[in-house]
């Protein structure tokens, strides 16, 4: 086997990675057979333009100046320029990636590694690396070449001509909408409300991408699509998208890491507040500890939800942990396994079917028409506007890397039992 992994070639102003491998699994397929792989890595961390994606070529055997063509299209179309862009390249030849390879990948999904720690691990199994400018793109690399899915969905990626890029994509909405229609759920997150998620909006090469349960389904529902522009290329990447392969389950707070994306379970004990911006802010504890946990404004409607926690409440939360200078959970899922009661105090009922009135200061309450009377005030059972489910936030607000509930549902193997 030949494996070739490939980062860090984008920047906001353009590029995709993926394209560079479209490119590559193209043009090599000519020789071998190929398995091209998308990985999503650590959604935390600093350096990552959009979704951390690298990705991996895996072929049958090593074609003729691969290792070439591959340098040569990297540096014709990777955005060197940009100062946030250090592609890295890796080479390795095997029968199988070695496992510490894959110990790698897991490290890349929930840790901050560093370039020399992937320099290393790759050299001492004499797999050839190579590094543009400070070559950061090596850690995705080689963390793509190692990645096992345990979970996997596939996405078709659909490019455009290099004389449209940047200018505004001609995609048919409707038929979008019926594609989903037809489709879903073996495709996810394809539309949003009135919006449709399969078409970035920077200027990179992606005309739209969708995602997938089977590459027979993306093949069915890319034909479904009515463009105005034609396709330059098309590719099927296997990929960890929508598998929460980046969540790690935590049993107490003090386990959890920065930079890592956790499960916890915990009970509320603040009630949600909104702070400026827009967002909403309440705190779990373990018992021992408490943690933020915070509903971002992007998450909309899903703010709304977290809003009508109230202390008490057992709850599983599901995000990313960011660190500055406190340690906060980005909430991209909450389970609410069980509310808490609520109580309020109510002045008790006559026979007759009337609210009592209160016969004065300490007196108790009596009904003024049947001249009946109470001691206490009664307590009522307060109605929750929550149901014990799992909520998530808006596809819209979704990383790339988390699992719809609609898939969690259907594959029926939810992160969430395995606490
Ligand atoms: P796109 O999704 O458009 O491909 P991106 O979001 O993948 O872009 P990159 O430009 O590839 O972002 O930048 C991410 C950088 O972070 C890469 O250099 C990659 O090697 C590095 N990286 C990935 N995972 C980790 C990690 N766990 N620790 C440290 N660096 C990492």
């Amino acid at each position: 086997m030949f494996y070739v992994g490939i980062d860090d070639t984008d920047s906001k102003k353009g590029m995709c990675t993926t394209y560079l491998g479209a490119l590559l699994a193209d043009e090599l397929s000519r020789y071998t057979s190929i398995k091209p792989k998308l990985v999503r890595l650590n959604p935390n961390i600093r350096w990552k333009t959009r979704g951390n994606a690298g990705i991996c070529l895996e072929m049958r055997k090593k074609p003729k100046g691969v290792e070439n063509l591959v340098l040569e299209t990297v540096e014709e179309y990777a955005e060197i320029d940009d100062s946030n862009t250090h592609p890295g390249v890796v080479f390795y030849q095997g029968d199988k990636v070695p496992e510490e390879f894959s110990r790698f990948y897991e490290k890349c999904l929930h840790e901050v590694v560093t370039i020399d720690e992937a320099e290393n691990l790759a050299i001492s199994y004499g797999a050839e690396i190579c590094k543009f400018k400070k070559g950061r793109g090596i850690i995705g690399a080689l963390a793509s070449i190692g990645s096992i899915f345990k979970d996997k969905t596939y996405e078709l990626i659909a490019y455009r001509e290099k004389k449209n890029w940047g200018k505004e994509r001609k995609i048919d909405k409707k038929s979008v909408f019926k594609m989903n229609e037809r489709t879903f759920p073996l495709t996810f997150n394809n539309v949003d409300n009135e919006r449709i998620l399969i078409a970035p909006h920077s200027p990179c090469p992606v005309l739209f991408g969708i995602r997938g349960e089977d590459p027979e389904t993306l093949k069915r529902a890319f034909n479904m699509i009515k463009l105005g522009e034609r396709i330059e290329r098309k590719i099927i990447y296997e990929t960890n998208q929508g598998t929460d392969a980046h969540l790690i389950n935590v049993k107490r707070i003090s386990d959890i890491k920065p930079y890592s994306s956790v499960i916890l379970e915990g009970e509320v004990n603040s009630l949600p507040r909104v702070i400026k911006g827009g967002h909403v802010i309440f705190t779990v504890t373990d018992g021992s500890d408490s943690i933020e946990c915070a509903a971002y404004e992007p998450t909309k409607e899903f703010r709304h939800i977290v809003k009508k926690l109230v202390p008490g409440d057992k709850v599983r939360v599901y995000g990313g942990v960011r660190s500055d200078p406190k340690k906060t959970i980005n909430l991209e899922k909450i389970h609410v396994m069980k509310l808490a009661e609520m109580y309020r105090e109510e002045n008790p009922l006559c026979e007759c079917g009337r609210r009592m009135e209160s016969a004065g200061k300490n007196q108790g309450f009596r009904c003024r028409i049947c001249k009946t009377f109470k001691g206490d005030k009664v307590r009522v059972k307060y109605p929750r506007e929550l149901e014990e489910r799992i909520y998530q936030v808006p596809p819209r607000a979704m990383r790339h890397i988390s699992k719809p509930l609609v898939r969690e549902l259907r594959t029926n193997t939810p992160k969430s039992s395995c606490a």
